[in-house]
């Protein structure tokens, strides 16, 4: 009896050895990976001269195997990605295995020289994790993406195109259709275009300046380029003047910084106290001098689009010129030179407390305590162009009136940086400093802008 009943245990574990065998081998026969899960991303609406693209391919079950990516055009293809991972054997369930990868692409005529204009696929190949027996084809995903190679066509029609260093000047030109985004570039300064007004579709026209440390206008130029950045560029400054940068020297003492700096730490809280007279001095000329310059930038981004103004800008009256445009200053304390700084507006003297007059017709888009202009004014005149007003011992505008000519903006004074009851004006063009004594001048205006802009400048002077 005993025997008998161990006779049939050994029977039952030998078919469930028989059993566990068979399952191991037809799960290593049959039990091939499922296929990854393959996804192309694209912001750009088709391939140009650099189209990035992004590639997510993923696979939980038996993992990642043999990645490969590639750019195909009729019978031309050239491999851009490839990378091999080990996957799980058929027999197991868990373990390392890589579960998802993605790619970071750029396609494009810059880097495939052979491409064409037409159509062109991303195609993607994941390798499938085989068995014994079933060797899947690998999970492949393409993505067909037209092939525009061609710039928008970009003419120039102004004539006699003249700037001088730090000076204004403005460009009429026509676009193709497929310019997206005009205007003139002048190194890492970027001048808008916009329509121009009364003009044919596509006809456009930039302000634009030389920067006042730019000493040639070889970096200037008119670009055009598409929504897939095909571009078209040249240089059209027919005629350069250079006008280098004055240097000057500013003595600065304790009895000046003991004035100019506790007040202006006060009104500024986000600046931190460098611990001493001196420290603070120069964290204000570097610091919020720059803060000072990023947020004018920002300011003329919300420009409006129209010329705002229709005669010639006003100097302040019977005052005397106490320093001009693009003066490089090295700052002096105690016999040594403790820092440089350019100073990009006139500095304008009368009598104290002068009343401080709009240069023109705009909008007031700041009226406040403004850093190392104290209590400043800037009036947007529309198409980028801002005027400036610092050192102001009160405001009489708020932000957002609109202003004439002429109008009352406040008083003259000496708050922020400032040695004496002075103006200090500065014009910009799209945040960048220009020499204001153009815009003074009618015969500047008449020449230089109304000339190319005729009817689309409202100006009679
Ligand atoms: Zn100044």
């Amino acid at each position: 009896m005993a025997r008998r009943k161990s006779g049939s245990k050994l029977k039952r574990l030998f078919f469930l050895a028989i059993l566990v065998g068979l399952a191991y081998v037809g799960v290593n026969a049959f039990r091939s990976g499922p296929a990854a899960t393959i996804a192309i991303e694209h912001a750009l609406p088709a391939i140009g001269k650099s189209t990035p693209l992004t590639v997510k391919v993923n696979e939980a079950t038996r993992g990642l195997g043999a990645l490969k990516v590639e750019l195909v055009q009729g019978e031309r293809s050239e491999l851009l990605h490839e990378e091999e991972h080990v996957q799980l054997p058929p027999w197991k369930f868990w373990g390392p295995r890589v579960e998802e990868k993605q790619f970071e692409l750029t396609v494009g005529r810059q880097h495939q020289d052979w491409l064409k204009e037409g159509t062109a696929s991303l195609r993607v190949t994941a390798g499938r994790a085989p068995a014994w027996i079933m060797r899947p084809d690998p999970a492949v995903e393409e993505l067909e993406l037209p092939v525009r190679l061609r710039p928008p066509t970009l003419t120039i029609s102004s004539r006699n195109v003249f700037a001088a260093q730090g000076g204004s000047e403005v460009v009429v030109y026509q676009v193709g259709e497929s310019s997206v985004e005009d205007g003139v570039r002048a190194g890492d300064w970027v001048f808008p275009g916009f329509p121009l007004p009364g003009g044919q579709p596509g006809q456009r026209f930039a302000l634009f300046s030389v920067p006042y440390d730019m000493p040639d206008a070889t970096q200037v130029k008119l670009y055009a380029r598409d929504d897939v950045n095909n571009e078209s560029q040249m240089n059209f400054v027919d005629r350069f003047f250079p006008r280098p940068l004055t240097t000057d020297t500013i003595p600065v003492n304790d009895r000046f910084m003991g004035r100019v700096v506790p007040a202006i730490l006060a009104q500024t809280p986000e600046l931190t106290d460098q611990g001493n007279l001196l420290d603070n001095y120069i964290n204000i000329n570097r610091k919020l001098r720059a803060q000072n310059a990023e947020t004018l930038i920002e300011l003329s981004r919300e420009s409006e689009e129209a010329f705002l103004w229709d005669e010639v800008f006003l100097p302040m009256r019977n005052a005397k010129v106490t320093s001009s445009f693009a003066d490089r200053r090295s700052y002096v304390y105690n016999g040594t030179v403790v820092d440089h700084q350019d100073h990009l507006g006139y500095d304008l003297a009368s009598v104290k407390q002068d009343k401080i007059e709009a240069a023109n017709d705009g909008v007031v888009v700041l009226s406040r305590y403004f850093g190392i202009y104290g209590y400043a004014v800037v009036i947007d005149h529309g198409y980028g162009l801002h005027s400036l007003y610092g050192h102001l011992s009160s405001l009489s505008v708020a932000e957002g009136d609109t202003v004439e000519r002429g109008q009352e903006l406040g008083r003259s004074g000496v708050t922020g940086l400032a040695g004496g009851d002075h103006l200090h004006f500065t014009m910009l063009l799209h945040g960048l400093p220009v020499n204001p004594k153009e815009w003074w001048d009618p015969k500047w205006i008449r020449d230089r802008l109304k000339l190319k802009l005729r009817d689309s400048l409202p100006y009679e002077g």
